[in-house]
């Protein structure tokens, strides 16, 4: 019997999360409560429309020829909250020869996550403090789920790309950054570093639901920023 799925909504050409074009889909529901969330409506697990991994795939096959360097990802929401849904739709992806990428957190059960982590071919870790105190201020969880997620992606040789929002007067500290690094050249697994600035693209939301954003009065990083993120990281852009 095909499981039931929530889905918030599904981007159809993504070119951000995970290598080439791929298809997107966000899954409904998350932990976490990011104070600069885009999508404070895809955090209510009640919410989104019930789906299947059967008319998921069968939605994914149409645009095959368009994904066919890039992929699938699975997004959200939180993802791994859905684990046997995520389950099917990877195992379909991959009988059809398409890749498969996970965005998440990492605030997850990993151990009923083991199966779908072991079976997708890339997983988009969003590092979202290092530090677990600010990162409960930052999201209302602290790190250390997503600390085990990653040790598990090192002891199983998981390809992993590692996101990181980088918003002012929050993760844009340098000692922070620091410590980031040092953190993540630990990992043999971690294929990719991407900062990603912050924005206030979904501030409308918040408002919209009723919602503070109290991330209003905070400045969006220049270019200049970034660069400084860069080097402390270590990236070469390009
Ligand atoms: S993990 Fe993603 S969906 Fe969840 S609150 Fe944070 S930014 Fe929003």
């Amino acid at each position: 019997m095909d499981v039931i799925g929530r889905i918030h909504s599904i981007e159809t050409f993504g070119a951000v999360d995970g290598p080439g074009i791929r298809f997107i889909i966000f899954f409904q529901g998350c932990p976490l409560r990011c104070l600069y969330c885009h999508n404070p409506d895809s955090w209510d697990f009640s919410q989104g429309k019930e789906t299947t991994p059967s008319r998921m795939i069968e939605e994914i096959l149409k645009y095959k020829s368009y994904i066919k360097t890039g992929g699938v990802t699975l997004s959200g929401g939180e993802p791994l909250m859905q684990p046997e849904f995520a389950l099917e739709i990877i195992k379909e992806c991959k009988k059809n020869g398409i890749h498969t990428a996970i965005d998440t957190s990492g605030f997850i059960n990993l151990d009923n996550c083991k199966k779908v982590i072991d079976q997708v071919e890339l997983i988009l870790l969003d590092i979202k403090d290092i530090d677990d105190e600010d990162c409960i201020i930052l999201t209302g969880r602290g790190n250390q789920k997503m600390k085990n997620l990653l040790s598990y992606c090192e002891s199983i040789k998981k390809p992993v790309w590692i996101r990181h929002v980088v918003v002012p007067k929050y993760t844009m500290k340098k000692d922070k950054l620091e410590r980031l690094y040092n953190f993540i050249k630990q990992y043999k697994c971690i294929e990719k570093v991407e900062p990603l600035d912050f924005h206030k693209i979904g501030e409308y939301k918040w408002k919209e639901i009723g919602f503070d954003y109290r991330l209003s009065g905070i400045k969006e990083p220049t270019k200049k920023d970034m660069e400084e993120v860069y080097k402390i990281l270590k990236i070469k852009k390009g």
